[in-house]
């Protein structure tokens, strides 16, 4: 049996026909560019976020950008993220000109300690910008608690975490700007690039209308730089189509975790889990154990993939060398980047695919 770390066919196959029915109508349409389709999804993403905005545009890096140039986060100031997270988390920091201050993870959710984060503020920090790693909710009424005492902005970087929910409320609600990114392998994938912000406040909206076209608030009128970060129509026309479905594949997305968790129960692997009132979208299923490389040759003689994230925490990262961070800065991330280990985890994935898994993993234990 193969058991590939992602099937991305098997999702299309699914909706084939859905699709090549609104990429023939949006091609007809000749909306290349943003355009009705793009207006629509928009529309039903905000709505399943429960937000009044959603502002599409062309990548999950996009968005995250827009959304601290939206804050007037610039050169001189610095924002608090995690370093154990996807590096263009980071990338939005540095593209302001602004620098990234990390905090260590918490040991057991990989989420940024928010213990942590208090101490870490100084006169420069302009904003917050979590994770919700993996798809689980970082711990965010402690963080809006401090956020609010210093009266700072919160980014939730939900790239991973569409219609998780904290405490019942989907997370990308409570953060001034969020972020998500449509990147094929994503909860909702585009068939190419794709993301979004999502806020509440009508002017930061139509600002960041303004933003991904070019600065302009009218065609040829340029009211500051902006950029060209616009959603492709055909990319609205799709994503407009996986919305409807996405919440039954983070119910079978459920399923597979929960069948993982019970079978890998007793074998020495440290499995994920969600603190009570979290519930995670499941994005990705990690494990940890030291001897985390063997396993994963193991897995892959069998045929079975598996994934790194992530194998270098941002702080230790070439490109971050003149932050001046040195190995031992964060230990726990340090820790999870060496023992982390993400099995296969999508709606389409079979009980026997799940069950040859673990059958494999215990196998693997018991030599
Ligand atoms: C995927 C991802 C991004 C970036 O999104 P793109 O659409 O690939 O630009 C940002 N942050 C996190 C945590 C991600 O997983």
């Amino acid at each position: 049996m193969k058991v590939p770390y992602l099937d991305l066919p098997a999702q299309i196959a699914s909706l084939r026909r859905e699709i090549d029915e609104a990429l023939a109508q949006a091609i007809d349409h000749c909306s290349f560019c943003l355009g009705p389709d793009v207006v629509h999804f928009e529309r039903q993403f905000a709505e399943f976020c429960g937000v009044r905005h959603a502002v599409a545009v062309n990548s999950g890096t996009s968005a995250l950008h827009l959304a601290l140039l939206l804050l007037g986060v610039g050169p001189g100031d610095e924002v608090i993220t995690t370093p154990y997270t996807f590096i263009a988390t980071s990338w939005a920091i540095s593209y302001v000109g602004a620098r990234p201050v990390y905090v260590d993870i918490d040991d057991a959710t990989f989420n940024i300690d928010v213990d942590q984060v208090e101490k870490a503020i100084t006169s420069k920090t302009k904003a917050i910008l979590p994770v919700h790693l993996y798809g689980l909710p970082c711990d965010l009424h402690s963080l809006l608690k401090i956020a609010s005492k210093h009266a700072l902005p919160i980014v939730e970087d939900a790239a991973q975490a569409h219609g998780a929910t904290y405490q019942g409320r989907v997370v990308g609600s409570f953060g001034k700007v969020n972020c998500f990114s449509f990147y094929p392998a994503k909860n909702l994938g585009a068939l190419g690039e794709g993301g979004a912000l999502v806020t509440d406040e009508d002017t930061l909206a139509t600002r960041a209308r303004s933003l991904r076209e070019h600065g302009a608030t009218q065609r040829y009128h340029h009211d500051e730089i902006g950029y060209n970060y616009r959603m492709e129509g055909i990319q609205g026309a799709v994503l407009g189509i996986k919305l409807k479905y996405l919440a039954d594949w983070t119910d079978a997305r459920r399923r597979v975790a929960k069948r993982y968790s019970q079978f890998l129960a007793n074998t020495p692997l440290r499995l994920p889990l969600e603190p009570p009132g979290s519930r995670s979208a499941w994005h990705l299923y990690t494990v940890r154990h030291p001897r985390r490389d063997p396993l994963k040759r193991f897995l892959e003689k069998q045929e079975i993939g598996s994934g790194l994230h992530y194998p270098l925490p941002l702080h230790l990262q070439k490109c971050y060398a003149s932050l001046g961070y040195h190995t031992g800065d964060f230990p726990v991330a340090e820790r999870a980047a060496n023992e982390c280990l993400s099995l296969p985890i999508y709606p389409e994935l079979s009980d026997e695919q799940i069950d040859f898994t673990c059958a494999q993993i215990h196998r693997f234990f018991s030599k």
